[in-house]
């Protein structure tokens, strides 16, 4: 499963990057648990290009 950002906090992610999910953070270690309201579970691709969501 993926996650998709949906907040607006643009230091955090970009808004509508789809990054690998890894527990509470994303692959490329954003923290997904202390927004959750700002991240959407998603099965569409990963568009982030940072290490650890674009490579997997
Ligand atoms: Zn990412």
């Amino acid at each position: 499963m993926n996650i998709k950002y949906i907040g607006n906090d643009s230091s955090k992610s970009e808004k509508g990057k789809i990054h690998v999910k890894k527990g509470n953070y994303t692959g490329c270690g954003a923290r997904i648990d202390d927004n959750q309201e700002d991240w959407v579970e998603t099965n569409e691709a990963v568009t982030c290009e940072k290490n650890g969501c674009k490579d997997k």
